[in-house]
């Protein structure tokens, strides 16, 4: 398949094809503590760097939604074959206000459990329906395997945990 080679062309080098299936939910937790432990440290998470630039806590609010989204998405896709589901929409979210006065410790406190509701959830999955597969909008419209999936949730985490760190503005 086309899955073997790609990487991330947004600056993160990451490689869906690279990860273990076992790694994912541990990656997951860690770098999602990870995120929760920067945007709780005292800096200013709300702060913009620049106008067209998410928030870190605007990002954070994003892995959040995106590791919600995600776990459901792999439940669908296990009882329909081959499902298109409904984006996330995230744009829209931060752009409609919907985070807007989010309190760090609350972000936080819901993208840990996120994260551990996710990785639970994927790792009851059994192995045999790993390689069911949906349609998947990114980063162009494909055919995904629930493992591709999972590796994407990794993916977002990971990717926007260097948005949190290098958007946090010293307060
Ligand atoms: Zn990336």
């Amino acid at each position: 398949m086309s899955e073997v080679s790609e990487r991330c062309e947004e600056g993160c080098d990451f490689e869906w094809s690279l990860v273990s299936s076992s790694d994912i939910a541990p990656r997951i937790i860690k770098s999602s503590a990870a995120i929760a432990d920067l945007i709780t440290a005292g800096a200013k998470p709300h702060a913009r760097k620049s106008q067209n630039v998410w928030s870190p806590i605007e990002y954070a609010g994003h892995v959040r939604d995106v590791l919600f989204n995600l776990r459901d998405r792999l439940v669908v896709a296990i009882n329909e074959d081959n499902p298109l589901c409904k984006g996330l929409f995230g744009t829209p979210r931060i752009d409609l206000g919907l985070y807007v006065g989010d309190e760090p410790d609350v972000v936080a406190e819901e993208l840990r459990v996120a994260a551990s509701l996710f990785a639970r959830t994927w790792d009851r999955i059994p192995d045999v329906l790993r390689d069911r597969t949906m349609v998947y909008g990114y980063p162009r419209p494909a055919d995904r395997s629930l493992r591709w999936v999972a590796a994407q949730a990794l993916h977002e985490v990971e990717h926007h945990f260097v948005d949190v760190r290098d958007g946090l503005v010293d307060s």
